[in-house]
């Protein structure tokens, strides 16, 4: 962590760097010892530019981790049955240890149908329903990215989490449940809000660990945030940046950073924070699940 002259800032760039290096480093292990390069592979439908930028990111990051990366790239009008053969493909590829279907999908695609056909054992997002059941009952499971980065980054921020007040809010499958979870198991008392909560403000001050994973720019503002508390920014927004120029934009979180990096603890900046985490997880997933296929230990601290 780095210092601000408030709350301390989680940087995403030096925790992140920190853990693809051991990704690497243990990438390099199963090529020198056992003839093993794991390999991730991304199926993206359509164009949207957003998910575009993701899956190149992806692609980027795997090779530099010494793994094999695989990109799909199926055009807007693919039906389902098209989607999920090529799932299909993939769950059967031997040299494919992990691999996700970049969301959003088109309308006329089921993202259920294509996370349930996806093989557990190569989820690489961890939204397979088998791997949410895996976490919520406390078993080995491949763990949903975003969540897993959120996590690392409270530790960094608070040490050892048990007995500590979390409030997460947003309690989507990729995000929010999957948080609640990893928090549990760490010992913390998890309350989960959501759009039908009531009085979110006062909910959130109860935090000690504040999760913001919900889409709204800069929704929580100082008044929401317990002085002290360690806040986890996952949201990413757009919005107008007339000061960059006509028609500029920039990204925020759903984190107001200013104002609550004057009452918080520590906080994750946007850009800069979870969603580097993520991207980071992804290739850790993926070594985790090319070892599982080969019955390969890995380092307890891996
Ligand atoms: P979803 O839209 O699936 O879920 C949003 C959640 O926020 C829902 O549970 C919703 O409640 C809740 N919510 C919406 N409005 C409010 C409100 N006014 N008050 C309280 N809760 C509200 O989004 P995701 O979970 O997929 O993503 C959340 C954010 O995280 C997005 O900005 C997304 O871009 C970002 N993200 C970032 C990633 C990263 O790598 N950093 C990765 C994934 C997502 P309800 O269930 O009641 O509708």
């Amino acid at each position: 962590m780095t210092s601000s002259a408030q709350a301390s800032i989680i940087d995403g760039k030096i925790i992140s760097a920190e853990l693809r290096a051991r990704v690497a480093k243990e990438v390099e292990r199963l090529q020198r010892d056992h003839g093993l390069t794991p390999g991730l592979a991304v199926i993206l439908v359509g164009n949207d530019p957003a998910s575009e930028v993701y899956v190149r990111n992806k692609g980027i990051a795997t090779r530099e981790a010494g793994m094999n990366s695989y990109e799909y790239k199926l055009p807007a009008d693919t039906s389902e049955a098209d989607l999920l053969a090529k799932v299909r493909e993939l769950n059967a590829d031997p040299a494919v240890h992990g691999f996700l279907v970049q969301f959003p999908v088109p309308d006329h695609i089921s993202q259920q149908t294509v996370i349930d056909t996806i093989d557990p054992a190569k989820d690489a997002d961890g939204l397979h329903p088998l791997n949410a059941g895996r976490l919520a009952s406390g078993l080995p499971a491949m763990v949903p990215a975003t969540p897993e980065g959120c996590l690392i980054m409270a530790k960094r921020a608070g040490g050892d989490l048990s007995g500590k007040h979390a409030v997460v809010i947003g309690r989507s499958n990729l995000v929010g449940k999957p948080v609640a979870q990893l928090l549990l198991k760490e010992n913390c008392t998890v309350t989960i809000a959501h759009s039908r909560s009531r009085d979110l403000p006062a909910i959130a001050r109860e935090a000690d660990i504040l999760v913001a994973a919900v889409g709204r720019a800069n929704m929580v503002t100082r008044d929401w945030v317990k002085p002290g508390a360690t806040v986890i920014d996952v949201g990413i927004n757009r919005v107008p940046a007339p000061e960059k120029g006509e028609g500029k934009t920039r990204l925020v979180g759903d984190v107001d950073f200013k104002d609550v990096a004057g009452v918080a603890g520590a906080i994750t900046p946007v850009p800069g924070g979870v969603g580097l985490m993520t991207v980071a997880c992804l290739l850790r997933n993926t070594v985790i699940a090319a070892c599982r296929a080969k019955a390969i230990e890995l380092p307890e601290d891996f």
